[in-house]
């Protein structure tokens, strides 16, 4: 009676199962970060991952983490592979126990005083897996400036994950839109927050964003800087993070300052905004005759406390997004 499952379970021992993954609209294809930490989930287009990637080694987009290839499934991949898995080896079971009970049942002899049938419910069960969908297209399309791969994230990505490779100029371009997301979200946060932890919070928070977009810009613009001018030499320790001496490096390595690239009265702007970074940073956004001197800003006297506005913060994105933009231009000339 139960030949066909006993022939079934012996077929199925140590049997692996493969599972197709669908690639999305685009033939890019779900993969996720195996570091527990990061967990990044982002996608691979589907050729490039057959011609370009290697076996040995891929990279998280989002920490670097470094795994063998085939240690990228995502988690609901492999959860879909399991329920399949388990899907088919149900099917497989009860089609066997279903045919093993039709052909006891054909073999009860007819004339007898007792009659015995098996039955099992339900009709045949699907004994082929169904591939797991892909997750929805992500917004960033990355091309890899070294490799060549391409890839998409949500969000922000440092590496590649065929080679690992950081790209400076997408970093910073990164940056820059990341801080003109927080300095554009900061009224939906504030309305947020007045309605779940009061106005005082709601204040307090949004200033607080709004004032670390300077910092944020400063520093991508320091961290680009000290990756473009690589190739230069190497500049003094956080160089970069002053305007003058910056705009003087780049003046020794490629003739071209800050001047070239901005009007006057950009540059007496940034000047500003470097000022108001120093102060926010050490001096907890009191104005002290220092910053009157240096910045040159004569909207403010000693010991009132600076006020930092989204156009501030577009305009420190502005200039510094022109800035990389002609450093870009005499490097990728040079
Ligand atoms: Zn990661
Ligand atoms: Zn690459």
């Amino acid at each position: 009676m139960f030949e066909d499952l006993i022939k079934e379970m012996e077929r199925m021992n140590g049997q692996s199962l493969s599972v197709a993954i669908e690639s999305d609209e685009k033939g890019y294809i779900d993969k996720q970060c195996p570091n527990e930490e990061c967990e990044f989930i982002f996608k691979v287009n589907e050729e490039d991952w057959t011609s370009i990637f290697k076996d040995e080694a891929v990279w998280c987009p989002f920490c670097r983490h470094e795994a063998p290839s085939d240690k990228w499934f995502t988690i609901e991949q492999a959860e879909h592979a399991k329920a399949e898995a388990l899907a088919v080896m149900k099917g497989t079971i009860h089609n066997s126990l279903r045919s093993g009970a039709q052909k006891f049942n054909r073999r009860q002899p007819k004339n007898s005083f007792i009659s015995m049938s098996m039955k099992v419910t339900g009709g045949p069960k699907r004994t082929h897996t169904i591939p797991a969908k892909a997750a929805d297209l992500m917004q960033l399309e990355i091309q890899c400036e070294s490799c060549e791969s391409r890839f998409s994230v949500v969000g922000s990505a440092y590496f590649c994950p065929a080679c690992g490779h950081n790209s400076v100029t997408r970093t910073f371009r990164d940056s820059l839109r990341k801080i003109r997301a927080k300095k554009d979200g900061v009224d939906i946060v504030r309305q947020a927050l007045i309605e779940t932890a009061g106005k005082d919070e709601a204040e307090l928070t949004c200033r607080s964003l709004i004032e670390t977009c300077i910092s944020d810009g400063v520093v991508a613009f320091q961290k680009y800087c000290e990756g473009m001018y690589d190739d230069f030499g190497k500049a003094p320790f956080n160089a970069f993070q002053r305007l003058e001496q910056a705009s003087e490096l780049w003046e020794k390595a490629v003739q071209k300052g800050f001047d070239v690239w901005l009007r006057e009265e950009e540059i007496n702007m940034l000047r500003v905004l470097y000022q108001r970074r120093h102060l926010l940073a050490h001096n907890e956004g009191i104005v002290d005759a220092k910053y009157i001197q240096k910045s040159g800003d004569s909207k403010y006297k000693e010991g009132q406390r600076l006020i930092v506005s989204a156009s501030d913060v577009e305009n420190l994105v502005t200039c510094l997004e022109k800035l990389s933009l002609g450093i870009e231009d005499v490097c990728s000339n040079a």
